[in-house]
């Protein structure tokens, strides 16, 4: 979202206009080992167990890194079970940072004409 601040601002007008009640959220989690801020990953260790792991350093240990996600409305930090951990795993993105092929970006402009 930081690189893309264009998409953001529209995304904010189009609330604005349109449906007042909506918002963006954005990760921000940090690890304590290495002072990492962005998104901490979840991975599969060795034994098929879901895990989280700073992408900058390997740390997997829960005590040293802070994580938040909005999960059943609310946002919550340290941790969730293997389940919900896996559903954070699937989530996807619906506003990415790269730039619209020309094709997509015609339709972009025939669905707003
Ligand atoms: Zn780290």
């Amino acid at each position: 979202m930081m690189d893309n601040i264009d998409a953001v601002l529209s995304i904010m007008q189009y609330i604005y206009e349109n449906i007042m009640y909506a918002e963006l959220n954005t990760k921000s989690d940090y690890c304590q080992c290495c002072g990492y801020t962005g998104e901490i990953q979840i991975v599969t260790d060795e034994d098929g167990k879901l895990v989280w792991e700073c992408p900058n350093c390997g740390n997997q240990n829960q005590d040293k890194m802070n994580v938040a996600r909005r999960t059943c409305g609310y946002i919550g930090t340290q941790y969730w079970n293997q389940g919900r951990t896996q559903e954070i795993k699937e989530r996807v993105l619906h506003v990415s940072n790269e730039t619209l092929v020309p094709e997509a970006e015609e339709i972009a402009e025939t669905v707003n004409a």
